[in-house]
């Protein structure tokens, strides 16, 4: 079995979503506490949130670089870095570190791809839905993403940061982000991707009739099918 690498802290409320879905869907699945390995590197977020905020994306690549390398080298075969907002450079820390990383993106566009939709609407820190990194990737499987408009990211963006990252949600935050959703239904969407990790304490599949895509979720399973895969 394969052990799992996690830059985690971005942030701890989302790491700690990877951490218990991969340990309680193994031993769900199997019925023993036999799950893979897990390593975290548990960051400190503010550098990261200055580097977004400065669009200092080349420094924030090579913090994560190096912590991935850490991971690696204390035994982790493959990273995963638990936040969409950082694969802005995921390519450039890709290229740099010395073991395979998992892709958010990846993991959700092919569970989209899979539910065979074609138009699905993404929410997630302005970053996320201004920078094209996500768009571009649904582009290129022949899906549509579709954003909210401008004023609404960043009122979404100052929820994440100011209330979901310290683990704090609120019903009007999540009225919020509903009518967003039904706005993005209205123009055609047909799904919508949880594109932030902090999302899914916010927002649960009960709470739309849409289907969500619910990206810290996949990609965790995705590491879980790549560490278990193959036996010892
Ligand atoms: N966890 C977040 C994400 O999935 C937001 C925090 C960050 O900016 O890294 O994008």
């Amino acid at each position: 079995m394969k052990r799992i690498g996690i830059l985690g802290g971005m942030s701890p409320e989302a790491t700690a979503l990877y951490y218990e879905h991969i340990t309680r869907t193994y031993t769900a699945r199997h019925g023993d506490f036999g799950y893979p390995e897990i390593l975290i590197y548990s960051v400190n977020f503010q550098r990261y949130v200055d580097w977004q905020r400065s669009g200092a994306w080349h420094e924030a690549a090579r913090g994560m670089v190096a912590s991935l390398e850490s991971l690696r080298r204390a035994g982790a075969s493959f990273g995963l870095i638990a936040a969409n907002t950082m694969h802005h450079v995921f390519e450039e820390v890709r290229q740099a570190v010395g073991m395979p990383l998992v892709s958010i993106v990846d993991a959700t566009i092919e569970a989209i791809a899979k539910a065979g939709l074609q138009r699905v609407g993404l929410l997630g820190t302005i970053f996320t839905m201004r920078e094209r990194f996500f768009l571009d990737g649904l582009e290129r499987a022949g899906i549509e993403g579709l954003v909210p408009e401008p004023d609404v990211q960043l009122r979404m963006n100052r929820i994440i940061f100011e209330q979901l990252c310290r683990g704090e949600t609120r019903p009007e935050s999540r009225r919020l982000y509903l009518e967003a959703i039904a706005q993005l239904e209205d123009r055609g969407a047909r799904g919508i991707i949880l594109g932030c990790t902090e999302l899914p304490l916010l927002i649960s599949p009960a709470d739309s009739a849409l289907p969500l895509f619910n990206t810290a979720i996949l990609h965790a399973e995705k590491a879980l099918a790549l560490a278990v895969e193959d036996g010892v």
